[in-house]
């Protein structure tokens, strides 16, 4: 198997042979819920860090129970997946206030932890601010601390400095290979499409980390001298939350345009602003946690997101902006009201696409891209 399809077959199970592995030589997993929750801290504590995930869902026929129709499909689906006991091989799951949608996972899976003794006993929520500040960093250290402190009562563990350390070192040089893989896609050859993009970075929340390093030097390796680039293709920046669904991102792209840089949580999210290694452990994670490029649940940092919005869109050439939002999610419905009107000032067309988690539609997303697409070609004619 290659890498290509090493990572595409580990991105859409919910499990993988790795973490079964890991597992059956007594190593426990934890799951985590957001780009927020700091991987170093688990790692730390002896866990394989794993990130929930909605890939083979049945539906939100179960997950409705416990959520409302409006809330989004992401949560849902995932909530789902729990209640059938998909993620059963957890030992705990950190949940985060992300947003409203994905906070209210924390008191449902305690529910049916109470009903049905479901899943792992083991769930801890961490709250970070909705602001960057000296106040809020404080704050945000504070939630750490009893991060450390839960997980050593819990299990039991002791989770010193250094074993801190050690864990950033690791976690920084996966997220150092990984911006690198990414930043190969400034030029005119493209290595790997967007929807490869995601499927690494789906692949690489759910294995090892010493195991997610060996897959991305390979995958480095793979890209030196590949180009998925079509002549004509557009260069598309993707910008949008929840995205799982590798065929969503390839129906786009199959369209004529590839997928250059995003600002997705399974995609550049994870890859920007490396943890200082010689400050005290937790206020650095803490640092890097709260100020990386930020999710739109950070109501005072649009500023730092239209700043990487514009880097990015002349840094990577990019020709055009797509929004990819799910319904009923306000974070991103405003955030994609601003890039809106950051794109009509920096003067690159903007299309902006709403859906269902794996809720088809694809026809439709098909009319509307190709639409934009000719639309940006009649334009450049008429440039020319
Ligand atoms: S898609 Fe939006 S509403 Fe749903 S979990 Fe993500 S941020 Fe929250």
């Amino acid at each position: 198997m290659d890498i290509f399809d090493e990572i595409r077959f580990i991105a859409r199970k919910t499990q993988n042979p790795y973490l079964k592995e890991a597992r059956s030589a007594g190593q426990k997993i934890m799951g985590y819920l957001c780009s927020y929750v700091p991987e170093e801290i688990l790692h730390a504590a002896g866990f394989i860090p794993y990130r929930l995930r909605t890939v083979e869902s049945l539906g939100t026929e179960k997950g409705d129970l416990y959520y409302s129709a409006l809330n989004c499909s992401f949560v849902r689906h995932c909530f789902d997946k729990a209640v059938r006991g998909d993620f059963d091989f957890l030992d705990g799951v950190i949940f985060f206030n992300g947003c409203d949608h994905s906070r209210r996972m924390y008191d449902n899976w305690r529910d049916l932890y109470r009903e049905r003794q479901a899943g792992p006993g083991f769930l801890h929520m961490l709250i970070a601010p909705h602001k960057i500040s000296q106040t809020a960093l404080n704050r945000y250290t504070d939630e750490l601390s009893k991060l450390v402190r839960a997980l050593e009562e819990s299990f039991g563990l002791k989770i010193t400095d250094q074993k801190l350390h050690n864990s950033i070192c690791l976690y920084n040089e996966k997220r150092s290979l990984l911006a690198q893989l990414f930043a190969m896609r400034k030029g005119e050859k493209v290595p790997l499409t967007g929807a490869e993009s995601i499927r690494l970075v789906l692949a690489l929340s759910a294995v090892p980390v010493e195991k997610a390093v060996s897959l991305l030097e390979k995958m480095i390796d793979a890209c030196q001298d590949r180009n998925v680039a079509k002549p004509g293709d557009l260069r598309l920046f993707m910008a949008g939350g929840c995205m799982e669904e590798a065929d969503h991102m390839q129906l786009i792209e199959d369209q004529g345009a590839v997928v250059v840089a995003d600002n997705l949580c399974l995609g550049a999210r994870s890859v920007h602003t490396p943890i200082e290694e010689d400050l005290p452990p937790v206020p650095a994670i803490a640092r890097r946690y709260l100020t990386h490029l930020s999710c739109p649940r950070m109501v005072n940092d649009f500023y730092s997101r239209s700043h990487y919005f514009e880097e990015t869109i002349r840094d990577f050439s990019v020709d055009a902006v797509i929004t990819d939002k799910l319904m009923f999610c306000d974070l991103w419905g405003g955030e994609a009201f601003l890039l809106k009107s950051e794109a009509r000032r920096l003067g690159i067309p903007i299309l902006t696409l709403e859906r269902e988690m794996h809720g088809g539609g694809a026809g439709q997303v098909q009319t509307r891209v190709q639409a934009f697409f000719e639309k940006i070609a009649n334009l450049t004619q008429d440039d020319a």
